[in-house]
């Protein structure tokens, strides 16, 4: 039973150190993932927009290579007046004309609100554009920051890791679930000793029966007050001793 003890506080103590070298990163990390949400956000908008202008310049060709077409079915119906025999002939042509030009004058105002358009679309795209020219330039800092801090306490973090791996690999399932459990809900510390009669973890006190038991290290208890593990202090100091 002491084993099974000592070694749910041995993986607290690995799990201290670790805590200690992620608290070094401070809040670089959460920095690092707002930037770069807030970056993808701006390029996501910026794509939506050059596609935009992409579909609206192609719109515009289309009208444009239409206008030239009919001009030049207009100049054919202008000469061909000169030739007509009859009245019915004259207003067959006439009619054509003026369906032309008719049709004319809808692509060129359909190309001025697309020019307008594209206008607008190319205004918005550059204005976020130093925007995310300095986004980009505060993520790179923040993020060699970063590395710099993991790099320096690389090979302490791959040692603590490895051990870890070892000493987790000793605990049985249900405790180890247990264990993640309660570190997850309390912040960190899930295996706790008691000290002048109290919890370590929430500083209450522990019934002194309960004590006795928990000195006696026969089974695993919690604190009635915080539900963290509680562990006698005679194994807590032999752990440390290592
Ligand atoms: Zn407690």
């Amino acid at each position: 039973m002491i084993d099974r003890l000592s070694t749910l506080f041995e993986l607290q103590l690995i799990d201290d150190e670790l805590d200690t070298l992620q608290d070094l990163r401070g809040d670089l990390p959460i920095e690092v993932n707002n930037l770069n949400s807030q970056i993808q956000n701006i390029k996501d908008t910026v794509e939506e927009k050059e596609n935009e202008k992409e579909a609206a310049i192609e719109t515009l060709k289309s009208n444009e290579s239409e206008i030239e077409r009919l001009n030049s079915s207009l100049k054919k119906f202008k000469s061909q007046l000169y030739q007509v025999r009859n009245n019915k002939e004259y207003d067959a042509l006439t009619k054509e004309i003026d369906h032309s030009e008719e049709k004319i004058k809808t692509y060129e105002a359909e190309n001025i609100e697309l020019e307008n358009q594209i206008q607008k679309l190319k205004g918005d795209i550059e204005e976020v554009s130093p925007q995310l020219e300095e986004l980009l330039e505060e993520v790179k800092v923040k993020e060699e920051e970063l590395k710099t801090i993991v790099k320096a306490n690389e090979r302490e973090e791959t040692k603590l890791s490895a051990k870890r791996e070892t000493v987790a690999e000793k605990i049985r399932k249900s405790d180890y679930n247990t264990y993640t459990r309660i570190r997850k809900a309390l912040s960190g510390k899930a295996v706790v000793t008691i000290s002048r009669g109290a919890c370590t973890g929430c500083h209450n006190v522990v019934p002194p029966q309960r004590q006795i038991e928990i000195r006696n290290s026969k089974r695993l208890f919690t604190c009635e007050s915080c539900g963290r593990l509680l562990i006698s202090p005679n194994v807590a100091a032999e752990v440390k001793k290592g």
